[in-house]
């Protein structure tokens, strides 16, 4: 989320330098986690992969970057998209000959003991397996040996195969062809039923998923977004991004359903680049009501008011009269009503 928003505004603001290292580092870390996610990919049926957890535990706020539930134990990640090379030396990291004022392994201590605190204040007794996985092929960190809980990037994977494979192992099953979900999507609990690798599906246990639920259900809010630059309406930037590369586009001609990028060439759908930017809206200004009159100067370049409206309408609930209507969110309508 905060490196969605911050994405948006670097296209719509000018960032001081100062903003634009924050970005970086929120960008940095968020490729980060896509990569990690990647290794993901094919895992057994009855792992549950629960992404960018903030918990709760003696009184301590922290957060876990993938926390993979497998039958036999629980692995933290702590996720790191560091380049260059790195000393590690008595434990401590330094870059340059000089130390490194967050050491990554500080921080997979701290998360680990609060975790396993937490698993015994809930009642579970699971084994914990923690690791700081460097995910950056640019990536070189000397001094490390065996009993550090680290992967380095060329290790990433083979990790994985033996994890998969031990998986695999302890049910008699044959590797599926379950993908991985996007950061930031929580896995389904109940993973989907593939569609025919012969063997018996995998499914969680009944102690995995339970355990799942319940930290779900303890979830606590993140921590306000304090890197994020103070913005406004008027001041932002307005107008379609190319769903590319991210310039501005010129407007359609009046009865073109298309819209082609001049700097990219990409072509795309005018009423997709709305929605679009209907979503940016929303992702910028989420305690704003939905207006058609407002969404038309936000995407400036579009001269038809009805094409907004028509947008909205296919995507969003009309709420109130003429005058004074506004869309919202289906599922959030049907929340409410419920
Ligand atoms: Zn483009």
């Amino acid at each position: 989320m905060e490196y969605l928003i911050m994405e948006s505004l670097s296209n719509r603001m000018k960032f001081s330098k100062s903003e634009e290292e924050q970005y970086f580092a929120i960008k940095k870390g968020y490729e980060g986690e896509v990569l990690f996610d990647s290794y993901y990919e094919n895992c057994p049926e009855n792992w549950l992969i629960l992404n960018d957890l903030w918990l709760k535990s003696n009184n301590s706020i922290f957060q876990i970057d993938s926390l993979l539930i497998t039958s036999t134990a629980h692995y933290i990640f702590e996720v790191k998209n560091l380049t260059y090379e790195y000393l590690l030396k008595n434990n401590r990291f330094y870059r340059n000959g000089n130390e490194l004022k967050h050491n990554p392994l500080t921080q997979l201590e701290r998360c680990d003991s609060l975790y396993r605190h937490l698993l015994k204040q809930l009642g579970y007794n699971v084994p914990v397996i923690s690791n700081l996985a460097f995910v950056n092929p640019d990536f070189t960190l000397f001094g490390t040996t065996e009993d550090h809980p680290i992967l380095l990037p060329t290790q990433i994977k083979l990790f994985f195969e033996k994890l998969k494979r031990k998986e695999w192992n302890a049910s008699g099953s044959t590797p599926s062809t379950r993908k991985t979900t996007a950061r930031g999507i929580v896995t389904t609990l109940v993973p989907d039923i593939g569609s025919g690798s012969g063997a018996e599906q995998m499914k969680p246990t009944q102690t995995q998923i339970k355990l799942a639920k319940h930290l779900l259900s303890i979830l606590i809010d993140k921590p306000p977004l304090s890197n994020i630059p103070s913005y406004d309406f008027e001041t932002l930037e307005k107008g379609l991004l190319c769903l590319n590369c991210r310039t501005f586009l010129a407007g359609p001609s009046k009865y073109k359903e298309h819209i082609v990028c001049h700097h990219c060439g990409h072509v795309e759908n005018t009423r997709k680049c709305i929605l679009n930017a209907i979503k940016e809206y929303q992702l910028l200004f989420p305690n704003e009501k939905l207006k058609t009159d407002r969404i038309f100067k936000w995407c400036k370049v579009i001269i038809c008011q009805r094409k907004i409206r028509r947008v909205l309408l296919e995507h969003y609930f009309k709420e109130g009269n003429t005058n004074t209507s506004f869309y919202s969110d289906f599922l959030k309508v049907a929340n409410q009503r419920i």
